[in-house]
Parts: structure tokens; sequence; C-alpha cells
């Protein structure tokens, strides 16, 4: 099984990948995992990586291309693979439609997970942590006893910058933006499967297996 998968931040797109790479037997890729190895094993296009990296630059679409051809030449994918967090753009697309045609692979679908963005934000904007401890909380999901302080040692709790709802749908829109003609081009090509992300985690699995003809129950 050859299958991307793509999501909003906060979909819950990391626990689905665990669940879909053990249940489907195929390794996880996501890019950051693969720079990271190709950096460490110091492959030609890992060194170049490196390079745009240590300039704070972009990594250019053919290095990062490059990589993922490396990535799917390994013994490990011959029964498939779970991609994340590439391609992200139309051009990224095409590319690795060139690298699965010259490897003789064809996807078999685009999973894309989606939650509606007020789920999003209440997910994303609720998190806080203590001043004192570190320990993170959620005011919906894991709420402490007494609001705004720490269970384990009493301190403060607080929003992270990041965490704040500004921030949180400023992430969001530029994800919308980003992947609305990614999620066009896999529609056209019949390999798009919405998924609703809002409801609980096995109940996504589920629906993921329904649509694309597996039995992850
Ligand atoms: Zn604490």
């Amino acid at each position: 099984m050859r299958l991307l998968l793509m999501g909003p931040p906060g979909a819950g797109k990391g626990t689905q990948a665990e669940m879909l790479t053990e249940k489907l037997q195929v390794p996880h890729i996501s890019t950051g995992d693969m720079f990271r190895k190709a950096i460490k094993e110091g492959t030609e296009l890992g060194k170049k990586a490196k390079e745009f990296m240590d300039q704070g630059k972009l990594v250019p679409d053919e290095v990062t291309v490059g990589i993922v051809k490396e990535r799917l030449v390994e013994l490990d994918c011959k029964n498939g693979f779970l991609l994340d967090g590439f391609p992200r753009t139309v051009a990224q697309a095409e590319a690795l439609d060139d690298i699965l045609d010259e490897l003789n692979m064809e996807l078999d679908a685009a999973v894309n997970i989606e939650v509606p963005r007020e789920k999003l934000l209440e997910r994303l904007t609720g998190r806080r942590i203590c001043r004192n401890c570190g320990a993170t909380y959620h005011v919906i999901f894991n709420p402490p006893q007494v609001e705004g302080k720490c269970d384990a040692c009493g301190g403060e709790l607080y929003q992270r910058s990041d965490d704040t709802e500004e921030t949180v749908a400023n992430r969001l829109d530029v994800y919308a933006e980003q992947t609305a003609p990614l999620i066009e081009y896999y529609k056209e090509k019949g390999l798009l499967k919405n998924i609703n992300g809002d409801q609980e985690i096995k109940e996504v699995l589920k629906e993921i297996g329904e649509k694309i003809g597996r039995d992850l129950a």
C-alpha cells in the first residue's frame, strides 16, 4: 500500500500515521526524518540540504525530491510506504509522480484528514504549560484540577505564544492556502480520500481503512 497522508496541524495526523504504519507494515516516511537521515549518513544530497539549512534557507525542490527518491528505492519501501509531509506543492507532487513512474510504482491513495476549523482552534489553543515544572495540560482534554494551577507542583500555568489564537489561526490559514491546489491535484487523479477527523481516534482509523479498502479495525 502506497499512501500519502495529509491533514492540517491538530488533525491527529501523527497518531494516525503511527497506527497505519503498524497495521499496514509499511515505513512511515516523514520529510523531517528523511532529511535527518540523509544528513547523518552524509549522502551528497544530505550535504546539499544541510548547506541550505545552515544558512537558514529553504531547501530547493530538486534536493528534496532527490532525497525522497533515495528513500523510496530502499528495500523497506518495496511493499509500500506512508509519505507524510511530502509533497507540499503541486510541483513536488508532479516530481513524485515521475519518481514513482521510474520505480514502476503507483500511489494507491492520498488520505486527507479533515477537521472543522473551529475544532482545530479548540485543540491547538487549549494547551497550557507549568512555568515551574513544564508539565502540560489542555483546558478541555486534560484540564488541571484547579484552573491555572499545576496538579504536580502548584505552579502557574501559561499559554505559549505559539498556541495563541492569532498564531494558530495564521498557521491554519497558511496550511489551507498551501494545500488547496494539492488536494485538487489528487482529486483530479481520483486518489483523494477525505476522512472525517472529528471523531474518536479509532473511528478515524476505521474510516481510513474503509476508504483504502483495508480492514484496520
Ligand atoms: Zn508544575
